[in-house]
């Protein structure tokens, strides 16, 4: 069936009711195809922009549109949005009152409304069925789709009774849409919601978005050794035992001032023990973890995403529901037990488009960690387990293109991508075997000195005899007098223990999980007999400070506002202010009014008559009708 719109007036629409001005990739597509009168099916990353790709469309159907997500938090907060976009919408679920139930229900009645958020399970209800049976509905959204099936991440057998609503209202084309699909899942998705059968007689079409996101550069860091120049970057003594992490992360911060997001620990304890640091340091954070009450989860989850706290340190528990926009970087303090994990997480950066920043602190012993709690698993869990753990440790240790790997494991070819932008690797403009040094020497010294020592001791030990240390425990085994003893002090201590872990990722010894004793693979051995190169990323501190990889200015978020506009920076400053007063008004989150990018642009073209307001991105008429005079009024008070 052919779209009665063209592109020509859907952008029009866009730019009247969302104020963008082109559509981002794939949301096109999905919108003919559902004014076509086709099922859809919609694959696209977080921060794709799905939401538009139903809300457009139910500007222009006659009748309803249903919106069925799992996600009850976020549904006041879309509800919002639409609201600010002139858009007549509301949500059912199980968080209003009988009151305000009522009230929406009858809107619907009445005709009201052209959007409806709703829960499935309040979706599935007799009320609900009873007070559709009298509506018009043109659009089924299925949010969240692969909650629909059992070999999804995050199946909900409440989903499974969609089907029948559907069923019951055949004059609505049904449009379904997810973040994460694999071929499975998207083949249930469709047999579960029978997209394009005979039985509603549409047809049907599938878009599969590139899950690249380009906008977010990609970096990660070995946390591997001990503290270098910690001191440098604390704002105050402090009595906490630093570890490297705790300082690539003050380094990290102090290079992101004043920007949102969000660092992800493994456990609870790490979390309240990071999160005490670094509001000790002056830093404006707040903890969540399922181990804080409700309220306190709440109240902190509210303060970031209103903007009055930029950073958020969390447990895997956070995300889920959030929809801040400007989220500037996630920082893994821990390395996530699988790419899934770490690609959703980053994910929740730069959903506004703008460029993020993700950082991952990768050492070995977060793989010993993730493994100590698959010890309960058995036979295919423990398999698939482990696949996913090697899988994500492979991209931590990768020396090539890290954007291209993770695209590799989603099934996608490499992305033609800024190498500017890109990720720490590509932004180094060295090549993987640039990246390496010969370690051939080094390495066989200390696999000497393992094997000399009768493979029978932990790091610390074998380091000393490298280092020639006179120790008691030493002299008592008479290693003092072997011939490695004393011939590694070229390198420090932090340097040997950097060795090791790169010849244990390298696969050249392993490590005992009990008492951590070293011993040789069958490789190290076949190596050191061989006399064989070995080329492995080392970076000894000892004599070469700078570290190989340039440092990530390229990966920075850049500021559309050149700083050295003054007045700009004025205005931009006044425009915040603003927005915090409207929000705090209207209750609504800052990003719901305005997003950065809007600020930034008004900052930078200073609109003085109403004409110019919709030349601003993120201005339709609506907003413009509605705050235009705010923005002129502050602009113009800065001209002067
Ligand atoms: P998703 O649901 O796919 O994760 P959203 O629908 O929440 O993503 O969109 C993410 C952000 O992108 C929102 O802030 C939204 O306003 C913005 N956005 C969506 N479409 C466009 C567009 N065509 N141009 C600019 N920004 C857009």
């Amino acid at each position: 069936m052919q779209c009665n719109f063209s592109e020509k007036s859907l952008i029009s629409l866009l730019k009247k009711h969302f104020g963008y001005k082109s559509f981002r990739p794939g949301q096109l597509q999905v919108i003919e195809s559902v004014l076509s009168g086709n099922d859809t099916l919609a694959v696209m990353p977080t921060g794709g922009g799905k939401s538009l790709c139903c809300q457009l469309p139910a500007l222009v159907l006659k009748g309803i549109t249903i919106v069925v997500s799992p996600l009850i938090a976020l549904m006041q907060d879309q509800v919002s949005q639409l609201e600010e976009a002139g858009i007549e919408a509301l949500f059912l679920n199980s968080s209003l009152t009988l009151d305000q139930y009522s009230l929406n229900t009858s809107l619907i009645r009445g005709g009201k409304v052209k959007i409806v958020y709703c829960a499935p399970e309040t979706l599935v209800t007799e009320r609900m069925q009873q007070l559709l049976a009298n509506v018009q509905v043109s659009l089924l959204t299925i949010d969240e789709a692969h909650c629909i099936s059992e070999w999804g991440h995050d199946f909900r057998p409440e989903y499974r009774m969609i089907a029948s609503v559907r069923a019951q209202h055949p004059e609505a084309v049904c449009l379904a849409m997810t973040a994460t699909a694999t071929q499975t899942v998207r083949n249930d998705i469709k047999r579960s919601l029978k997209l394009g059968s005979k039985t509603f007689g549409f047809g049907f079409n599938e878009f599969v978005s590139t899950f690249n996101r380009p906008n977010i550069f990609l970096e990660v860091k070995s946390k591997a050794g001990s503290v270098q120049n910690a001191a440098a970057l604390l704002k105050k003594p402090t009595n906490f035992r630093l570890t490297r992490a705790d300082e690539l992360l003050l380094e990290f911060l102090q290079a992101h001032k004043n920007e949102s997001g969000i660092i992800y620990c493994f456990s609870r304890k790490q979390v309240d023990e990071l999160t005490e640091f670094l509001q000790e340091q002056n830093y404006k954070a707040l903890a969540y973890h399922a181990g804080l009450s409700d309220t306190e989860r709440a109240e902190n989850q509210r303060l970031f995403v209103q903007d009055e706290v930029p950073i958020i340190v969390a447990t895997l528990a956070f995300g889920m529901g959030i929809n801040k926009p400007n989220v500037r970087f996630v920082v893994h303090y821990d390395m996530p037990k699988s790419l899934e994990q770490y690609y959703q997480e980053i994910g929740r950066a730069g959903r506004d488009g703008e460029n993020a920043h993700a950082l991952l602190l990768y050492s070995y012993g977060d793989t010993n960690k993730i493994r100590f709690f698959m010890q309960d698993k058995t036979g295919t869990e423990l398999a698939a387990a482990e696949n996913q753990l090697e899988a994500m440790t492979a991209f931590a240790q990768s020396r090539t293109c890290r954007r291209s790997l993770l695209l590799a494991h989603f099934g996608e070819p490499p992305a033609e991508s800024n190498p500017e932008f890109c990720c720490d690797i590509c932004s180094s403009g060295l090549n993987a075997a640039e990246l390496e040094t010969d370690v051939t020497i080094p390495a066989q010294k200390l696999l000497s000195a393992i094997l000399r020592t009768g493979e029978k001791f932990g790091a610390s030990y074998v380091i000393d005899v490298l280092l020639g240390s006179r120790q008691k425990r030493i002299l008592d085994y008479g290693h003092n007098k072997l011939s490695v003893f004393g011939i590694g002090t070229e390198f420090s201590k932090q340097d040997w223990y950097q060795l090791v872990n790169l010849l244990i990722d390298a696969g050249f010894l392993r490590k005992s999980s009990d008492y951590q004793v070293l011993s040789l693979t069958r490789d190290a051995k076949d190596t050191l007999r061989d006399r064989g190169e070995v080329r492995l990323p080392f970076v000894p501190h000892t004599n070469a400070p700078a570290q190989t990889q340039k440092s990530g200015k390229a990966g920075s978020y850049k500021r559309i506002l050149d700083s050295s506009d003054i007045k700009g920076m004025a205005i931009l400053e006044a425009l915040k202010e603003m927005r915090r007063k409207l929000a705090k008004e209207a209750e609504v989150p800052p990003y719901v009014i305005f997003g950065d990018r809007t600020l930034e642009d008004i900052a930078i073209k200073k609109p003085v008559v109403f004409s110019q307001l919709t030349d601003i991105y993120g201005i339709g008429e609506i907003k413009a009708e509605r705050y235009g005079d705010f923005i002129i009024s502050i602009v113009r008070e800065h001209q002067t």
